[in-house]
């Protein structure tokens, strides 16, 4: 039976390792520095909102599109894994909009007017205008989800140990230490790279191409009665304003922030105070109308996007003689993209079977 180690345990090495053990032919571990259940500036996925706002462009929208209906049936059909239904506006300001069209512009996707997505989501709708914020000069709602992040990788992991799926807590020097690290016995034939940003320094691999996209949050108790963000602010330039209540009492995510190359680890307390009040003028009803004083506040979060210039790396590539499949760089969409990309990962993986006959 094939040996496939996982290196990486945040959302894209857990997804992956789930759908590699659904087929059975396949044996799987998990190798990781952190895991869930740890917080660490290394490991983006614990302080991820999490929920679905496509931002790919349409020719890029693959894994996204393929990610949707699973988190959606998983919302509906498997409580336990803290994913739940919640509507989501999507706000276009005038003075962005020439912005967004600009090439190369951040979430270019998710702003777009008629974007792609109008389709993949069947109660998708443009607002009228009594329905807008003052300020905004257009927007649009659907039906979208928000994972809470501190039940779903547990949950995830959970699935993995149902399939026989074996972790092992190991600190990588180069991607090739796997093959001695994993406590199964045996030749590794294949091994995946989930490692994340760690793919920038990672023997083996050290993609100079990987950069950290740093997000700063505050998580509260008071609830919004709809997700939103909008797309810009009029404070700094790498500001951006979101809001989304997590499944299962995981409180209230309030962002953030979205500055490229900043590896700070540390809460900014300014940025804090910008975050919190534009998102009370954005939705008063968070604190029924008592502003910023009114908010209860649960923690304050840094986590660092996996940014790749260029893009996401769903590729195959050998090794001395080993096969390595690459799922890495998801930058601000590795939720919403998880399954998918776990679903090119897998196509991958077949094709050096069929190749090596293993
Ligand atoms: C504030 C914020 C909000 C976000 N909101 C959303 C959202 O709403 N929706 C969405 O889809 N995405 C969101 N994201 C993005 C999402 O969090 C990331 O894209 C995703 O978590 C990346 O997951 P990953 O598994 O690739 O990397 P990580 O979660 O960083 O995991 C990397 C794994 O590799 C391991 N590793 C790395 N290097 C080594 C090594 N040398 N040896 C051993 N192990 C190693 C780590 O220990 C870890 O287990 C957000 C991110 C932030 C910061």
């Amino acid at each position: 039976m094939p040996n496939i180690v996982v290196a990486g345990a945040g959302v894209s090495g857990l997804t992956t390792a789930y759908v590699l053990s659904q087929q059975k032919r396949n044996v799987v571990t998990v190798v990781a520095k952190h895991m869930p259940g740890d917080y660490d500036i290394e490991y983006a996925s614990p302080v991820a909102g999490a929920n679905v706002l496509p931002m790919s462009a349409l020719e890029n929208s693959r894994w996204e599109r393929e990610t949707w209906p699973i988190l959606k049936k998983i919302a509906v059909q498997t409580p336990e894994a803290g994913v739940h239904l919640q509507k989501s506006r999507v706000f276009r300001r005038q003075k962005d909009i020439d912005k967004l069209k600009s090439p190369g512009a951040t979430f270019d996707g998710l702003f777009a007017e008629n974007p792609w997505y109008s389709t993949l989501f069947e109660d998708f709708r443009e607002l009228p205008k009594e329905e807008l914020p003052e300020g905004m000069a257009s927007g649009c709602e659907f039906g979208s989800v928000c994972i809470n992040v501190m039940v779903y990788l547990p949950w995830l992991l959970g699935q993995c140990r149902k399939n026989g799926v074996l972790f092992k807590r190991a600190s990588l020097k180069h991607l090739l230490d796997v093959t001695s690290l994993t406590p199964r016995p045996g030749k590794v034939d294949i091994i995946v790279n989930a490692t994340g940003l760690g793919s920038l320094k990672l023997g083996g691999v050290t993609d100079k191409d990987m950069t950290p996209i740093r997000g700063q949050v505050v998580v509260v108790r008071n609830e919004s009665p709809h997700m939103f963000t909008m797309s810009g602010t009029d404070d700094e330039a790498d500001e951006v304003c979101y809001a989304m209540t997590r499944a299962a009492g995981g409180g209230t995510v309030l962002g953030g922030t979205y500055m490229k190359g900043s590896w700070e680890s540390q809460p900014d307390p300014n940025q804090a105070m910008r975050i919190m009040r534009r998102a009370c003028q954005m939705v008063p009803e968070l604190t029924n109308g008592q502003g910023v004083r009114g908010l209860d506040i649960v923690r304050h979060g840094v986590g660092l996007r996996p940014h790749r210039n260029g893009g996401v790396r769903v590729e195959k590539e050998k090794m001395g003689d080993i096969w390595v499949v690459h799922n890495y760089g998801h930058s601000s969409w590795g939720y919403q993209g998880s399954w998918g990309c776990a679903a090119g990962v897998l196509e991958l993986v077949n094709e050096v079977y069929d190749r090596a006959k293993l």
